[in-house]
């Protein structure tokens, strides 16, 4: 179909790729967030290959590459310094033909919104919800403003408004840990600079990645009932009462880290849904399938959504409603397979049981390189490019 006009609410990941995506295939397209300013939430995201090998197609290659950090390997040391795996990941970059990208969070946002065009951004705009008819869909803004276009997207996170008229009311789920997360200097005595390393131990990890900027992207993560909230200024001493003994590169990161700076979420995510389209609605990224961070795919996932929904809507013509049906056809067995699979891996890494904890930590001494990149190349092969 040519010549649509599509409304995209949420100017996240998913809400830019998809306006860019759509654009290109020569649609109006207008996004609207509820933010007075874009500013994204957490500080760094691993964008694997099946997710930048969309953004290739978009057009970003370079512009990704420039922000990129280059991460060659990635290695496993237990809480007691022991070296438990460390794996080359250049035979994962010749096996799917492409390194993956961590980066910035800020970078990525800003290129994404400068491909789009940052003045079709409506921001200020909280969306209620959104009606449809045989002809047309609507989305409705708190301001009593409504807009309608062919089709509305849901790309409004986890706390989507617009899933509601899809699926009904759905609870985010907490996944039973905090992650604390931010940037420091890149620092050869804290990591080397094209290694991503994971320190584990206690049912609790510490990480650090290169991104471009010379700097790292650190997660810490660790068990916490939910509600608890430690303000800012505090951040750096409950890490260091959470870490300590832990190792020296460890303890340096929490000394170099910005406490003001650094992040501090609860992590949840959605069990999977019945549908993710209903009639001119679609749901894209986080509103339709918000999982655990723990396999480092809900981003990419909200790429290949945008590509793949993109690819419908341009190479049928039946129309929209059709459209949106093979979608949620091609995303939800994916979708579903991943936020499964992250949510398991998220209760071995926060020792939901301590034995399969332990016995993971075990394993990781003994799990063959290949076999690491083969499941990392499994998922990434299944995405919309291949
Ligand atoms: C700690 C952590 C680490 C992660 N690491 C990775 C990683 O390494 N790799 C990876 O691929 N993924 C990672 N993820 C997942 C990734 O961040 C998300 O999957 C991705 O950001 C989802 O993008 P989105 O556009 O769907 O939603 P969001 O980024 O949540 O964007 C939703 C947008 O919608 C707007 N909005 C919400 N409600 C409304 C409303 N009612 N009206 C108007 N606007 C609205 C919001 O303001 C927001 O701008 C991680 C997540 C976390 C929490």
């Amino acid at each position: 179909m040519y010549n649509l006009k599509v409304v995209i609410i949420g100017a996240g990941i998913g809400g830019l790729t998809t306006g860019i995506a759509m654009r290109q295939a020569g649609y109006q397209v207008e996004i609207y967030d509820r933010a007075q300013e874009l500013r994204p939430a957490g500080a760094g995201i691993s964008l694997w290959s099946n997710g930048v090998k969309v953004l290739n197609r978009l057009g970003l290659g370079e512009k990704l590459a420039a922000i990129g950090g280059e991460m060659n390997a990635m290695e496993y040391r237990s809480h007691t310094d022991e070296l438990l795996s460390y794996v080359d990941l250049h035979p994962l970059f010749e096996q799917v033909g492409q390194r993956p990208y961590p980066v910035a969070r800020t970078d990525l946002q800003t290129m994404l919104l400068e491909a789009f065009g940052p003045e079709d951004v409506h921001l200020g705009r909280l969306c209620t919800a959104v009606e449809q008819d045989e002809h047309s869909a609507t989305a409705i803004f708190k301001n009593g403003e409504r807009v309608s276009s062919d089709l509305v997207v849901g790309a409004d996170g986890i706390h989507s408004a617009v899933r509601a008229h899809v699926v009904g009311q759905v609870d985010r789920r907490y996944a039973r840990y905090v992650n604390w997360n931010g940037l420091v200097k890149a620092d050869p005595e804290l990591c080397d600079p094209n290694l991503w390393v994971l320190y584990v131990g206690d049912s609790k990890r510490a990480s650090m990645m290169p991104v471009g900027g010379d700097r790292f992207y650190f997660f810490f993560g660790a068990p916490m009932v939910e509600g608890t909230h430690v303000e800012p200024t505090h951040r750096r001493d409950e890490l260091a009462k959470i870490f300590q003994g832990w190792p020296q590169p460890v303890q340096k990161l929490i000394q170099a880290l910005d406490p003001e700076q650094t992040n501090r979420l609860e992590i949840g995510d959605i069990d999977p849904l019945e549908h993710l389209v209903k009639g001119r609605i679609a749901l894209l990224g986080d509103s339709a399938h918000a999982t655990t961070p723990t396999l480092g795919q809900g981003g990419c996932q909200a790429i290949e959504d945008a590509e793949v929904l993109t690819r419908y809507l341009h190479t049928t013509n039946i129309g929209v409603a059709d459209a949106l049906k093979r979608y949620e056809a091609a995303r939800k067995d994916r979708t579903t397979e991943l936020v499964l699979k992250a949510r398991k891996r998220t209760s071995t890494i926060y020792g939901y049981e301590p034995a399969t904890t332990e016995q993971w930590y075990l394993d990781l001494k003994q799990e063959p390189p290949e076999a690491v990149v083969n499941a990392l190349a499994k998922v990434i092969l299944a995405g919309p490019m291949g």
